[in-house]
């Protein structure tokens, strides 16, 4: 990362930081992570907002990766699942805050583009699969995380399979046509606590592969 990017992204990161609230550690990841790296138009990478990347996808706005990354608490956990690695950008942000990151991304091309961007950032801790993530990634459950960045009424039964007793699950709620972001906790085995947080906008969960 060379200094003007690194000037770029901590511009942004105190933006982000004047209305989200943020600790230490995830200001920092928002400074060590250039976002020109994963939106096709570098222009406007480091402005507050959603960006169209291939495959007809969205890059969140950094308010929004910034509100689901806090809802994580994932500072210093061990292994966090994404579904719906997209650019990586997200998946880039989660590296600098836990061990290892596996990410699930359904459209081939967007996985592929993601791996090369972690490559040259020399980010060794994320993992990209090809796949529905509906199904998560049973091989390296259970997740001390679960973040879905996408939209999904419900969130599919296997992911809380593969979550962690006591671990948290971030997804975007659809419901009556609004999102929510919506922070679930596993209590144990049966019993699940969640809370509503800040409105969102997502594209869908789907299923299968593309
Ligand atoms: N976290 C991404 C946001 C990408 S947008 C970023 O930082 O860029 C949401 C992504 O979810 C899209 O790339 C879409 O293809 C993917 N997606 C939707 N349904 C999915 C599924 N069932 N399994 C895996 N990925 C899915």
């Amino acid at each position: 990362m060379d200094n003007l990017e690194r000037i770029k992204c901590q511009k942004m990161a105190d933006e982000i930081a004047d209305n989200v609230a943020l600790s230490l550690g995830v200001y920092e990841a928002f400074c060590n992570t250039p976002r020109e790296i994963f939106v096709p138009v570098g222009r406007y990478a480091y402005d507050l907002l959603a960006q169209p990347i291939d495959g007809s996808q969205w890059i969140s706005s950094p308010l929004t990766v910034a509100k689901m990354t806090m809802a994580l608490e994932v500072e210093g956990v061990d292994k966090v699942l994404e579904i719906g690695c997209g650019s990586g950008y997200q998946a880039a942000i989660l590296s600098h805050l836990a061990h290892r990151v596996f990410s699930v991304e359904r459209i081939a091309s967007l996985a592929a583009s993601s791996r090369v961007n972690f490559e040259s950032l020399g980010l060794r801790g994320v993992h990209v699969r090809h796949d529905d993530g509906r199904s998560g990634w049973s091989s390296f459950a259970p997740f001390d995380r679960v973040l879905l960045s996408c939209a999904t009424p419900e969130v599919p039964k296997r992911l809380f399979d593969q979550l962690a007793q006591g671990g948290i699950l971030v997804a975007p709620i659809e419901s009556n046509g609004a999102q929510n972001i919506v922070k679930f906790k596993k209590l144990s085995a049966t019993e699940i606590v969640s809370e509503v947080l800040d409105e969102c906008l997502f594209v869908p969960l789907l299923s299968g592969t593309a």
